[in-house]
């Protein structure tokens, strides 16, 4: 990377502290338990993106960084008097592990972290491993759990599939109707989809809605401005959000409910839009602490911080320029996003697309023109909406 690929050269923390900004304590930690995965899925941005660190890490956290890591968390809640923060065992694929393993891993956090502050462990996994045995561990354990899934079974086995190329569509319909079984319907964090443009975005929507998850979101597929994505994002969006609008009984989506919310004038839940601050951290295998994984996808060690959580606090990377910037909202935007009509909603798009080789990040997204539409259309839906309960009221 060049200097000048680094657009944050001009952000002067100690200026910006001095003046009175303060940055927002992580509440959320991704924690990399396993760096291998048992399936290939063709848009990893772990694996077949530009960087690939992950061949020099270890495929698993060894415990003293794991302990480390539960112990810097409750050191930061501590400083931070924190009531609640939410921890994601990932990977790579975290049952690599063993429901077992990461129970006692989920005790050790909850152990480290001090009182009245709640610790809510999460898994993000593929689904493929969770049997029954190992759903009822991670209940034990109070460990829910969200599963990707991409929509009907031929687009789902196009892309999530095992070394050998077999599509996992049916493992992981199987998972999810154990998880839909009352004794685990409580562990079911919902389910996470990579949105594939070429795709019926109604017959995924409906799709992802059968199997009754407590949430769903949708992911755009990481790219930038040196690796564009598929067109046809934005008219996907439009799709889906049109079948989650119109549906009489909806599950919460939480990239349309943001959408919606900021339209209102209310805050984000998503790393994907508008300008809240992020508030989460990874910490890799080996026990680097990063920031957000997507990262990967724009060139190698785009993530790093130089930092190691057992050398340095969590507050450290509080000060990074790359986690200032994702902090600060408006100012860190560039010239077109600064001039856009709806900057405050879309807020540039999530931070990973706004790469561009050779100047960094301070760019639109490589989504500007898909956010465009669907932040229209979402707001030409609820606008109208509006417009008629008002009227029916004066009626
Ligand atoms: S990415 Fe595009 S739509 Fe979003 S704020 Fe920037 S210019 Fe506006």
């Amino acid at each position: 990377m060049t200097s000048a690929a680094w657009p944050y050269d001009d952000l002067d923390v100690a200026a910006l502290l001095a003046g009175g900004w303060r940055p927002t304590p992580f509440h959320e930690v991704i924690v990399k338990v396993h760096q291998r995965c048992n399936l290939a899925c063709s848009y990893c941005y772990v694996y077949t993106h530009a960087d690939q660190t992950w061949r020099d890490r270890p495929a698993v956290m060894p415990a003293e960084v794991f302990t480390a890591t539960a112990q810097s968390l409750g050191r930061h809640v501590r400083a931070h008097d924190l009531r609640q923060v939410r921890v994601v065992l990932h990977g790579g694929e975290p049952m690599l592990l063993g429901a077992a393993r990461l129970g006692r891993l989920a005790a050790e956090l909850r152990a480290a972290v001090p009182a009245p502050c709640e610790v809510r462990v999460g898994l993000q996994t593929n689904g493929v491993l969770l049997g029954e045995a190992a759903l009822r561990e991670l209940r034990r354990h109070d460990i829910t759990v969200a599963v990707s899934v991409d929509g009907v079974a031929e687009d789902h086995d196009r892309h999530r599939v095992t070394h050998a190329g077999r599509g996992t569509f049916g493992a992981v319909s199987r998972a999810l109707a154990l998880l839909a079984r009352p004794e685990f319907r409580g562990g079911f964090g919902g389910l996470l989809c990579t949105v594939a443009p070429d795709t019926d975005p109604v017959a995924c929507y409906q799709r992802l809605r059968a199997f009754d998850p407590p949430a769903i979101d949708f992911l755009l597929p990481h790219a930038n401005w040196g690796a564009p994505p598929d067109p046809g994002a934005g008219a996907w969006l439009v799709g889906a959000f049109d079948a989650w609008y119109d549906d009489p009984d909806p599950v919460p989506v939480r990239l349309f409910e943001s959408v919606v919310d900021l339209t209102l004038g209310g805050a984000s839940r998503s790393e994907q839009i508008g300008l809240s601050p992020a508030a989460l951290v990874v910490i890799e295998s080996d026990g680097a602490i990063e920031q957000i994984d997507a990262l990967k996808s724009a060139y190698p060690g785009a993530c790093a911080t130089g930092l190691h959580v057992e050398r340095d606090e969590l507050d450290a990377a509080l000060a990074h320029p790359g986690v200032v910037a994702r902090q600060l909202g408006l100012a860190a935007l560039g010239e077109e996003c600064t001039a856009c009509p709806v900057r405050l909603v879309c807020g540039g798009g999530h931070y990973a697309h706004r790469y561009r080789p050779g100047t960094g990040f301070r760019n639109p997204s490589v989504y500007c023109a898909d956010l465009r539409l669907f932040i229209a259309h979402v707001r030409g839906r609820v606008l109208a909406d509006a417009r008629a309960l008002v009227g029916a009221v004066h009626r």
